[in-house]
């Protein structure tokens, strides 16, 4: 079995900023009035379960990607990290990713990642008035 690595994207092309330059926000016409746009906790168990199952192992890495994948909820990561637990066989660890524009990362948050041992990429775009051209 080849490693490979998903993305997962909990909320679909929902995101909380409107950068200029953003391909990906014009997708979510088609789907962010839909309910079934965020991932549901039956999805994301069969998620985890079937990623973890089809990984050659014994390291399984987890991407969380956006639009804006906090917009999923602390609760939503929290149930991740906990499932994950569950369905990882003996032996075996997994890490997270998470891709972010920073806007909602608060103490809760930031708790919770460290603890968590997320790996977070904070997407800026250089300093403030290049930052704030587009966004
Ligand atoms: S933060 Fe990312 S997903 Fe959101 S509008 Fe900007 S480029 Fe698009």
């Amino acid at each position: 079995m080849q490693p490979f690595v998903v993305m997962a994207k909990p909320v679909g092309s929902l995101c909380n900023l409107e950068c200029g330059y953003c391909y990906y926000l014009e997708t979510g016409r088609f789907t962010q009035s839909q309910p079934e746009s965020r991932m549901s906790e039956s999805l994301l168990e069969m998620f985890i379960r079937q990623y973890i199952e089809s990984s050659p192992g014994p390291v399984v890495q987890f991407t969380w990607h956006g639009g804006e994948p906090t917009l999923a909820g602390l609760d939503f990561y929290r149930l991740a990290v906990k499932l994950q637990k569950r369905y990882l066989p003996e032996g075996w660890s997994c890490w997270n990713n998470l891709q972010t524009n920073g806007i909602l990362l608060d103490d809760e948050w930031c708790s919770f990642l460290a603890n968590a041992h997320f790996d977070v990429g904070l997407s800026i775009d250089g300093t403030q008035w290049l930052h704030d051209k587009n966004r």
